[in-house]
């Protein structure tokens, strides 16, 4: 097959991710991989007779110089691979020029052949490489004809869209198009009879890019993660400036029809009030009700008023609200020293966080495989993301929702806008309103219903701890129950290092890292019976742990001790929170996405210092006791060539095959062309070949191809500031939590007086994200899956990963395994 790949639209962090995966891929599926340059616009300019010459021409001389660098080796049944390697146009796209560089140009071609390495390091760069347009020429029968036609004349017979809603609408016309255009095409005889049999169908598959996360069926649009993260680092800047002055800041940010990114940095900065397009305030005029909030806050002694304001956002007439007016608004009515912030195309702006490498390079893969599946009667999918799981989804559904929405807004049906968003969307503006509002009395349960919660931290600390406690303590004082914090942990407890939390307290610890309550890894079991008396003498009716293996174990003794201790016959759950991810049955902890976010960072810079030396293998170390989960997803991240788990273990035979294939990777660098390598160890993969060891073995074997250094990563993978993503988890994860107590302390209250409470194992359960659901899981089952010694579960649902990132470095095809 011919693929080929374009970028349309805006562009976003994690396009190029997508490409450079969608072209290994291709490659590595035996497809010959091409990239159009500038979006539908090249797709409908084309190449030019003189420049395709000039690439054939260049090209044979790049399978030459290929051909040659292989000569000696035993690897020449590779071919495939090889022959793929390069066409030297990646310097070229990378460099965003179309002029003449280095004797070769790509002026008149915007349909260009690449190779295995002209992708190479593509996914730590913003935006996107192949340049991108908004082409008004597809829009036009004859553009699309034109499309039809430059694809056919080079053979393509699939086409990879990323892009959003506009691009994939596009997309879709193309396709339900294809039979009638090649039809003109022929009786115009501008295509064969042959061509017209060979393309009688188009396979085509959509990703979705777009900063604004504004498309239907998928929870994530690649690029959205990153331009959240711009506008989380903005608004934690401007808290500090707001608090000292005492000032309040509006703060505009992209989404004309798509409120998901001022919702979610609502929810992850601590925001007080916000505005969307799907959910314009509820009382008119909204002044009114803006102002009566904020006006709350001050009162209660807030000293900052963070307003966010998506750039669509609109009254319940859909008249629109702008920032200025926001702004006027506060000063005149609550006397207050507002700025305003616009922050505009910083949003789009940098490098991609760990989240939009991973997902578009995985998306990437399903783009290829469904590709590959494709046939006449088949749908054409758009490849998205719901919870952790990649889905494929029919593009037309996709794009009909999406529509749906902006009718829906368009007709004041609001209600609608929002169902049409997903659950996700709904829980998120949810967990906002739950938390936003200083509670009034009136909104609290009756007095009987009202329970004291135990809110404990556990094992080491994890971005997110503090925003889901934070979640947690407001979500109780909302209800009328009484948030009991446990500092230090069960020693804590012991000594009585327990107090109430208030919602002013916790009010700026969305953004906070660490553990704002203090944690150890001191389990319940260092005197049960004690532990059990304090929870009797502080009336826990509810216990909320956040934490890792260790909270998980703690509550397994917990409910064990049930038997013997009626204080712990209430209902009790744990919020997994390790930058390990390492409690079992889940496949998200808060803390892992910062943890990677911090990795990428790391391995950013070391591979810049790597590259710059020439020739160079850094050995990077991990953290993360015997669970491979932060190797195996940041090597995926960081696109590292190799990566040692404890789940796999390191042997002499598999160093001596990796050694290898070091050697033939660098030997087919280009002279001076060479650049650094990573190599992802985690901290406990082996006793005896450790990072040291390891490290010195590729000195000693790489002579004059490669030379290795190591770097440690230790506590610094812990990360700063928690990312918005595990904030933003955090607090709607912990509102689930909360629920759940609620839910099983109501079902436990209507024990009749003369019956001793007995609360079921059920209720005592670990929240888990298992694929695309979130799922209480008792902690008798978990029990099950859990490998107690080496403190993992016993399935790892990554292990497939740890596969493909050896497959993306080319491990073993460079060793010629099949
Ligand atoms: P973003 O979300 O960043 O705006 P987008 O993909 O929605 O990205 P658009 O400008 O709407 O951006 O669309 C990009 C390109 O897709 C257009 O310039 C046009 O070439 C093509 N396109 C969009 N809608 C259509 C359509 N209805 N028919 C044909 N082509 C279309």
């Amino acid at each position: 097959m011919k693929i080929a790949i374009l970028t349309s639209g805006g562009d976003s962090a994690g396009m190029n991710a997508a490409v450079r995966s969608i072209v290994k891929w291709g490659i590595l599926k035996g497809c010959e991989m091409w990239i159009v340059r500038e979006g539908y616009e090249g797709l409908v300019r084309g190449n030019t007779e003189h420049a395709e010459q000039e690439a054939r021409e260049a090209n044979a001389a790049a399978a030459e110089q290929v051909e040659e660098s292989v000569k000696d080796m035993e690897l020449k049944t590779e071919k495939n691979l090889l022959h793929n390697l390069r066409f030297g146009d990646g310097d070229l796209l990378r460099d965003g020029t179309s002029e003449f560089v280095g004797g070769r140009t790509l002026k008149g071609r915007y349909i260009v052949r690449v190779g295995w390495d002209d992708v190479r390091g593509w996914f730590s760069e913003g935006g996107t490489l192949i340049g991108t347009a908004r082409s008004v020429a597809f829009r036009s029968p004859e553009g699309r004809r034109a499309a039809a036609f430059n694809l056919i004349k080079e053979g393509i017979d699939a086409l990879v869209v990323c892009g959003g809603d506009g691009s994939l609408t596009g997309a879709d016309i193309f396709r339900s198009e294809w039979p009638s255009i090649i039809k003109a095409l022929r009786d115009q005889n501008q295509i064969t009879e042959q061509q017209l049999e060979n393309h009688s169908h188009l396979r085509l598959v959509g990703l979705v890019g777009s900063i604004d996360n504004d498309m239907s069926l998928t929870d994530l649009t690649i690029g959205a993660p990153t331009a959240l993260q711009r506008i989380c680092e903005a608004i934690d800047n401007i808290n500090s400036t707001a608090s000292s002055h005492s000032r309040a800041f509006v703060v505009e940010v992209m989404g004309r029809d798509c409120g998901w990114l001022a919702l979610l940095a609502g929810v992850a900065g601590g925001a007080d009030f916000i505005f969307i397009p799907e959910r314009p305030p509820h009382v008119n005029p909204w002044e009114d009700e803006m102002c009566a909030q904020i006006h709350r806050h001050r009162e209660v002694g807030k000293r900052k008023t963070i307003v966010i304001v998506a750039e669509g956002a609109h009254d319940s007439e859909l008249n629109p609200i702008r920032a200025e007016y926001i702004k006027d608004v506060l000063t005149e009515r609550l006397g207050l020293d507002t700025r305003v912030t616009t922050l505009g195309h910083t949003q789009r702006g940098g490098r991609p966080c760990a989240f939009d490498r991973i997902f578009p390079t995985l998306q990437g893969i399903n783009a290829v495989e469904a590709l590959m599946e494709a046939a006449p009667g088949t749908p054409t999918y758009m490849i998205g993301i719901q919870e952790n799981k990649i889905t494929r989804v029919p593009l037309i559904d996709a794009v009909e929702m999406t529509r749906a929405v902006g009718k829906a807004i368009k007709e004041h049906d609001f209600d609608k806008a929002l169902e049409l968003r997903g659950t996700e969307f709904q829980e998120m503006l949810q967990s906002f309103q739950a938390l936003s509002s200083f509670p009034e009395e009136s909104s609290k349960l009756p007095e009987k219903k009202r329970m004291i919660i135990g809110i404990i931290h556990m094992g080491a600390p994890a971005g997110g701890m503090n925003a889901a406690t934070r979640a947690a303590v407001r979500y109780c004082i909302k209800q009328g129950h009484r948030p009991l914090a446990v500092h230090n942990g069960f020693r804590g407890l012991l000594d009585d290092n327990v107090s109430e939390l208030t919602w002013l307290g916790v009010d700026a610890w969305a953004p906070r890292g660490g553990s704002e309550l203090g944690t150890n890894r001191t389990l319940p079991s260092i005197d049960l019976g004690a532990i059990a008396a304090k929870f009797q003498n502080y009336k826990f009716d509810g216990l909320l742990m956040i934490g890792g293996f260790e909270a998980f174990n703690a509550l397994m003794i917990l409910e064990e001790g049930r038997k013997y201790y009626p204080a712990f016959h209430i209902p009790m759950t744990h919020l997994p929170a390790t930058i390990s991810n390492n409690v079992p049955m889940t496949e998200y902890s808060l803390g892992s996405d910062t943890s990677l976010n911090a990795l990428v960072d790391a391995c950013d810079a070391i591979k810049q210092s790597a590259s710059a030396s020439r020739d160079r293998v850094f050995v990077v170390e991990t953290q993360g006791g015997k669970c491979g989960y932060i190797a195996t997803m940041g090597a995926l991240a960081v696109g590292a060539s190799l990566v040692y788990t404890p789940e796999d273990g390191m042997g002499l035979d598999m160093l001596r095959r990796d050694v290898r294939f070091l050697k033939t990777r660098y030997s087919l660098d280009l002279p001076g062309k060479s650049e650094g390598r990573l190599v992802i160890r985690n901290e406990s993969a082996s006793q005896v070949y450790t990072t040291s060891v390891l490290t010195k073995m590729f000195i000693e074997e790489g002579g004059s191809l490669f030379d290795a250094r190591s770097a440690s990563l230790g506590h610094t993978l812990q990360g700063g500031v928690p990312s918005p993503i595990d904030r933003a988890r955090a607090a709607r994860l912990s509102l689930k939590c909360m629920a759940f107590i609620e839910k099983h302390h109501e079902i436990l209250s209507k024990t009749p007086p003369h019956k001793s409470r007995h609360a079921e194992p059920e209720t005592a359960a670990i929240i888990t994200i298992q694929a695309n659901s979130i799922k209480m899981v008792p902690v008798t089952e978990m029990v099950h899956h859990a490998d107690m010694t080496n403190r993992r579960g016993k399935m790892s649902w990554w292990m497939d990963v740890k596969n493909l990132v050896e497959q993306l470095a080319g491990k073993p095809q460079f060793l010629g395994i099949p």
